[in-house]
């Protein structure tokens, strides 16, 4: 049997580089691809935290990229030797409810390396890895553009032009962005997509911070002011027209609130660990207008992403902060998870 380097989850704390099995085809409808380029998410530190109950020995990793190894019969538009992202998961596109247009309602999809309706599947830490309905769920990289120009294409530009998609932000609108980790980031970059007058971004790390103010948003630093009062101020005493958590905790749910003016748009796509209240009388009195998720659209989000990309609108390269051989995925948890060295995106490159 062939073995491969991956990060592998062992319970709580505890993702370790191992020797696994490399995977194989096991439908028609499959690809194997070896992963050039795979980052570390905010979610897998949920995963580390025991937070998604993922099985004990299942390989991480739902942002990766890569080149095809092998493709099934039925993966017609797709051969050897391409290079590819892929989405972080897939849908079946034959239940009911993928059958009635509703994928989210899909229980026979998944997520890589997450656990799924039949058990967790390996994700893309890893030297290779198996991709269900790759038809569908793989996109070739255009010709020139390079593993870290789209590297954020698998998850976080998708995610962060969900959030300001979401907020509905008009031109002139300010917009307020809770979270300067990369998927704030990039919110805020996908926000400026939509000609706001400004975009503040809030965040208590002040190398975060920097990074926003590099990528053209307005910083608050949330560990010496008060970001609502300073957002006000700044806003000539109205709020916000748009305020995106990008973090998901209640303290950052509550600023965006407070940060908002009188009718404006909450976008929500920080992933909670615990239950937030809500002021419902106070909420219908201000017409605030709640929205949160995860991007639903990627078959139209991607090609769009690339091609903004192509086109020099966006270039999410800066939050890479770290590219490390895969042998360093440890460290690579480490220093991402703590917040060390300024990591933001931290990619792994297997076979370095
Ligand atoms: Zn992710
Ligand atoms: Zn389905």
């Amino acid at each position: 049997m062939q073995t491969m380097k991956a990060m592998v989850f062992r319970g709580v704390g505890r993702i370790v580089l191992e020797d696994v099995p490399r995977p194989v085809m096991s439908e028609p409808t499959d690809a194997i691809v070896r992963v050039t380029s795979t980052a570390i998410c905010g979610s897998d530190l949920h995963i580390l935290r025991g937070d998604y109950g993922v099985d004990e020995g299942t390989i991480i990793g739902h942002e990766f990229l890569g080149v095809i190894d092998k493709v099934g019969e039925h993966v017609t538009d797709f051969k050897w030797g391409e290079r590819v992202l892929v989405h972080p998961g897939f849908r079946c596109g034959t239940c009911e409810s993928c059958l009635k247009g509703n994928p989210l309602g899909c229980q026979k999809g998944g997520v890589f390396g997450n656990p799924t309706a039949f058990g967790s599947l390996n994700g893309g830490q890893a030297e290779y890895v198996r991709v269900p309905l790759a038809q569908k769920i793989m996109h070739r990289i255009p010709e020139g553009m390079t593993d870290e120009d789209v590297m954020l294409v698998t998850d976080m530009l998708p995610t962060g032009y969900f959030a300001a998609e979401n907020g509905d932000i008009k031109p002139g609108d300010t917009v307020a962005v809770f979270g300067c980790g990369p998927v704030g980031l990039c919110a805020q970059m996908c926000a400026q997509l939509f000609g706001p007058s400004k975009v503040f971004a809030v965040d208590l790390v002040e190398y975060r911070l920097k990074m926003a103010e590099r990528l053209g948003a307005i910083p608050v630093d949330s560990s010496k002011v008060d970001p609502v009062t300073r957002i006000h101020e700044l806003t000539d005493g109205l709020g916000v027209n748009v305020a995106i958590e990008a973090i998901g905790t209640p303290a950052t749910f509550y600023g965006c609130l407070q940060a908002a003016r009188l009718t404006s748009n909450i976008s929500i796509v920080g992933i909670f660990s615990e239950p937030v209240e809500l002021l419902m009388p106070v909420l219908c009195l201000t017409n605030k207008r709640i929205t949160m998720g995860l991007p639903h659209k990627l078959p139209e989000y991607i090609p769009k992403l690339l091609d903004l990309i192509k086109a020099g609108r966006i270039d999410a390269r800066p939050i890479i902060t770290h590219i490390l051989p895969l042998s360093k995925g440890e460290y690579a948890y480490d220093i991402f998870d703590k917040k060390l060295d300024g990591a933001l995106k931290v990619v792994l490159k297997p076979g370095a």
